[in-house]
């Protein structure tokens, strides 16, 4: 384990992360030294994978090492120093591969051929049937101004639409019904498939679902799999940072019914 020791997230996991497989998978790519953790389940390694992207997103990679333990499979996440962004590269927008990409991407800086083929060919190595899944941990409420406070399940626009699971949507520390609390899917048709939604908001999960298109490319993880993979079999299960039992009763609700 002293090996381990540099790693906040591992230290902070010491004891869940017992009976797990750890390793460090590192590669560079142009200015950057990518450095990720690969944690997986010995035991039954071919199953769910979770990504998540954000080292100061630290409820989600909690939530991560829950998963593993309880249903298997993996998961990967990005060290950057306990930041959400690596050198000035937000990890999350940095799925494009082509100069088309990094020029149409505003939150790319270069093109990533690299990063975004060895992320998913480790996913796709322990994923068995499963979807392609991701944890963030957002801030409290709808700040407007940037970063991870500008989710809420309140709100909808163009290319977004909220679907609450209950009629009155809490701020603050609602778990459920808080409006930071709810799993993003994606696809090509400018609306959500009303079955699907209807199936997560039957498990009290609210829904966002996000209308992607390659003209409106944002080189996230989803628009990535949506565009590249063809596939709509993508969930993001987001709450309020430190808000980890909420999280892994999505995991759990989720599982049941993907
Ligand atoms: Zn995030």
């Amino acid at each position: 384990m002293s090996k381990w020791k540099k790693y906040p997230d591992l230290r902070k996991n010491v004891q869940a992360i017992k009976n797990l497989c750890v390793y460090r998978v590192s590669f560079r790519e142009g200015r950057l030294p990518w450095e990720m953790l690969l944690l997986f389940n010995p035991r039954q390694p071919k199953g769910p994978f979770w990504f998540v992207p954000h080292d100061d997103e630290n409820s989600a990679f909690a939530s991560g090492v829950y998963a593993v333990r309880r249903y298997g499979g993996g998961m990967l996440s990005v060290v950057a120093g306990g930041r959400r962004y690596f050198r000035g590269q937000d990890p999350n927008r940095n799925f494009g591969t082509t100069q088309a990409d990094a020029r149409q991407c505003r939150g790319q800086k270069s093109p990533a051929p690299i990063y975004t083929r060895t992320i998913f060919s480790i996913i796709d190595a322990f994923r068995s049937g499963t979807p392609y899944l991701a944890l963030h941990n957002n801030s409290d409420g709808y700040s407007g101004n940037g970063g991870s406070g500008t989710i809420s399940v309140l709100r909808s626009t163009k290319r977004s639409q909220a679907y609450p699971a209950f009629p009155k949507i809490v701020r603050g520390n609602g778990g459920l019904k808080d409006e930071d609390t709810m799993i993003y899917i994606a696809g090509r048709a400018a609306r959500a498939s009303r079955s699907k939604v209807n199936r997560l908001n039957r498990q009290g999960i609210n829904v966002k679902y996000e209308w992607v298109d390659s003209a409106h490319n944002d080189c996230s993880m989803s628009n990535y799999v949506i565009l590249r993979k063809g596939t709509d079999r993508y969930y993001n299960i987001e709450t309020q940072k430190g808000d980890r039992r909420t999280q892994r009763e999505l995991i759990d609700r989720l599982v049941r019914i993907w």
